[in-house]
């Protein structure tokens, strides 16, 4: 009997499907970038050596660094908080271990020099560096999101509340949707600075415009945003300056503050 063995190759559509499932991940109601993280520095892994091979006993620390400094705040011990994502990745069916380690246990991952891997399939994918980079984007963008003006990152339960997509030039000016055109801002930047009460200089800092009044304290705290600089979080694409300057031009209502 004759056997073919197909060897298909994932889509970058089935690529960003796949990893963009991850979104839904919660621990107990809460936002858990557990796995996010791992998947972002096995990216970054492949990116830079060709292989998204990590080593328990090299790379857990990282993994631990990262969910110390991006994950909620938790009591939990830093091995254990890593070897969370570490096993449970598995059974979101994109990440491999090369023996059997039961879910969470640190002890077999210690003791065995246990490795990880992205799925081969995925692996063969993203070694399209371009193809890496939007999956990276994709993953900071949806668990990270964050103003990039005030860095408000509201949250209820998993779903972020409060933080929007904006246009720099808008859709209807011919904005393009692209990422050089867009920020993420919270409801109230987002609404100034489509009024042109914020505006952005060509060097990526805030300006607030010498128009805007206030009297109570928490509005003038809109002043001190003036000339802070831009606060994208990694992986994310910083504004055109074609668009930076259409902003300037159309919406902001000009002059800015002096410093
Ligand atoms: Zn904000």
């Amino acid at each position: 009997m004759m056997h073919v063995v197909i060897d298909e190759s994932m889509s970058p559509g089935e690529v960003l499907a796949r990893l963009s499932s991850l979104r839904q991940h919660t621990r107990g109601g809460k936002r858990s970038p557990h796995k996010p993280l791992l998947v972002l520095l096995a990216l970054g892994r492949l990116t830079a050596t060709g292989s998204s091979t990590l080593s328990w006993a090299a790379d857990s620390g990282k993994l631990a660094d990262l969910i110390r400094d991006f994950g909620p705040a938790s009591a939990t011990q830093p091995a254990q908080s890593a070897a969370y994502p570490f096993t449970r990745l598995r059974s979101d069916g994109i990440w491999t271990l090369d023996r059997d380690v039961p879910m969470d246990r640190v002890q077999p991952l210690t003791t065995e020099e246990v490795l990880g891997r992205l799925d081969p399939r995925l692996e063969r994918a993203l070694r399209d560096p371009e193809l890496a980079a939007a999956a990276a984007r994709r993953l900071v963008e949806s668990e990270f999101r964050q103003c990039a003006f005030c860095g408000f990152d509201g949250q209820l339960g998993a779903t972020t509340v409060g933080v929007e997509a904006a246009h720099i030039r808008w859709f209807a000016f011919d904005g393009p949707d692209t990422a050089d055109n867009g920020l993420a801002l919270c409801s109230l930047h987002h609404k100034l600075f489509d009024h042109g009460v914020l505006g952005l200089s060509h060097d990526l800092r805030i300006t607030v415009s010498a128009k805007f009044t206030s009297r109570t304290t928490t509005g003038r705290a809109v002043y001190q945003l003036h000339e802070r600089p831009l606060d994208p979080r990694p992986g994310t694409t910083p504004p055109a300056p074609a668009h930076i300057t259409w902003h300037t031009g159309q919406v902001f209502k000009s002059p800015a503050l002096t410093a």
